[in-house]
């Protein structure tokens, strides 16, 4: 009944009812059969090459996923993905290994909370602070030097870079975080800082013991004056006079000069201790002044006038002032030295200027003029190597020093031959912190 049904529906239209059996419709439509048999393989062999078309594309998928994650687990520094609510969307191994939480424990969760929720001093780190959200707002990479947590607690310095991940649209819709402990990097920054601070140190001590003649010199007048003070002071009393004008005169005089002595000392003490770790806020022009005390007397006895040039409104600026005074120190007393063997043909013009001032808002200029026997050309660049020197009880380390302290408080020092007689060196330091760290 079923195959009657079939016959009336596919060859109705064409014939009598009842006159044609399955075989005859089969005869006479058989290439219709042979077509649909065809279409249907045709159809099956199209299902199993889309079907294994697609195991292929997940193979590759899954292939690229862990050759990603691959990548991503074998590289040192920490990679870990967030979304636009500052949740984890992944982290890599070196995230697990070097913050000691498990990837599985950091997904989903807040990043910031988790990983850099306080700074260095102990106060909370807002979010609205965080680098990290900073770049998914406004679509910009940056890099940052930070302090990250671990799960147990404890903090370690770190350098990070977060980049905006972006859609197809060209929106943002998470970051990438890449960063690394650079704990061992800072040690070694600190033990090279460390060094230099010592073999500065000893080159102040060192300068100290070329100036030891001049200084026993100047200590000895303010001695030897409160000597013929007290004596006269004797005599007076000896004498019969008691609470006399003239006595209380010669009393305040001894007092005078034992304070030049302990100005004299405090000024060699404060010159030869050693720099401390953290830099201070410093005055240029009190630093100046205060070298030109302690060469005063080498420059008064070869009569060479020092002329400074002082700009007041100069800002204060974070370095290490002893370190800064040593710079200043060697370029004034190379200097002097410059116009030692010089002279007589310089008519009387034995002067030194030490000028202050701000070349432009961000940092401010010492520079140290003389009337020597001048640099050639040549010479402006190597004074600055380590052992170059002219003299013959010179070190040659002078300045190679004063630079590498500039250097280190992220300024410049640099020479130039003056047009008409001598050299003058300069130095330049920045004055906001942009020093050692
Ligand atoms: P030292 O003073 O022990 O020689 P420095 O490093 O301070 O070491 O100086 C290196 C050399 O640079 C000096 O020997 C000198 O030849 C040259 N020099 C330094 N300052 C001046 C200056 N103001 N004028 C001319 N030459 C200078």
């Amino acid at each position: 009944a079923v195959h009657e049904l079939f016959l009336e529906l596919a060859i109705g239209p064409y014939a009598e009812p009842g006159r044609f059996t399955f075989v005859d419709v089969v005869r006479r439509y058989w290439y219709w059969f042979v077509l649909g048999v065809a279409a249907l393989a045709l159809m099956a062999a199209m299902v199993t090459w889309v079907l294994r078309l697609n195991q292929a594309l997940k193979r590759a998928k899954l292939g690229l996923e862990r050759r990603y994650e691959l990548i991503l687990n074998s590289v040192g520094e920490g990679i870990y993905g967030v979304d636009l609510a500052g949740r984890s969307t992944f982290a890599n191994k070196a995230t697990e290994r070097i913050t000691g939480w498990r990837a599985d424990e950091l997904l989903g969760r807040s990043q910031h909370d988790m990983l850099h929720h306080t700074k260095a001093d102990g106060s909370a780190h807002p979010r609205e602070e965080c680098m990290v959200y900073q770049t998914m707002q406004d679509g910009q990479p940056r890099h940052v030097e930070d302090l990250f947590w671990r799960k147990d607690g404890t903090s370690f310095p770190v350098e990070y870079t977060a980049a905006p991940i972006k859609d197809l649209k060209g929106e943002t819709v998470g970051a990438v975080v890449v960063f690394r402990d650079v704990t061992e990097r800072r040690r070694l920054e600190e033990d090279e800082r460390q060094r230099q601070s010592e073999l500065a140190h000893v080159a102040r001590l060192s300068t100290m013991g070329e100036m030891a003649t001049t200084i026993a010199h100047e200590l000895n007048q303010p001695l030897s004056a409160i000597s013929n003070y007290t004596s006269a002071c004797v005599r007076m009393i000896d004498a019969g006079m008691r609470g006399d004008a003239e006595l209380l005169k010669a009393l305040h005089l001894v007092g005078n000069q034992s304070q030049r002595a302990g100005d004299i000392i405090r000024r060699i003490r404060n010159f030869i201790r050693k720099a401390g770790p953290a830099p201070e806020q410093v005055d240029i022009n009190d630093l100046v002044r205060e070298v030109v005390s302690l060469v005063g007397p080498e420059a008064g006895k070869q009569s060479i006038a020092i002329d400074l040039q002082l700009d007041d409104a100069l800002p204060r600026i974070p370095a290490h002032a002893i370190e800064i005074e040593q710079v200043t120190l060697n370029l004034t007393r190379n200097a002097i030295e410059a116009m030692g063997d010089e002279g007589e043909e310089l008519n009387g013009s034995r002067d030194l200027q030490i000028r202050t001032w701000a070349p432009d808002e961000r940092s401010i200029q010492v520079s140290v003029r003389d009337r020597g026997h001048g640099l050639r050309d040549s010479a402006v660049k190597r004074v600055f190597t380590p052992f170059f020197t002219t003299k013959s009880t010179g070190m040659g380390l002078g300045l190679s020093i004063s630079q590498r302290i500039i250097e280190s408080h992220g300024g410049k020092l640099w020479a130039t031959p003056n047009e008409d007689h001598g050299a003058t060196f300069h130095f330049s330091l920045p004055t906001a912190d942009v020093a050692r760290d």
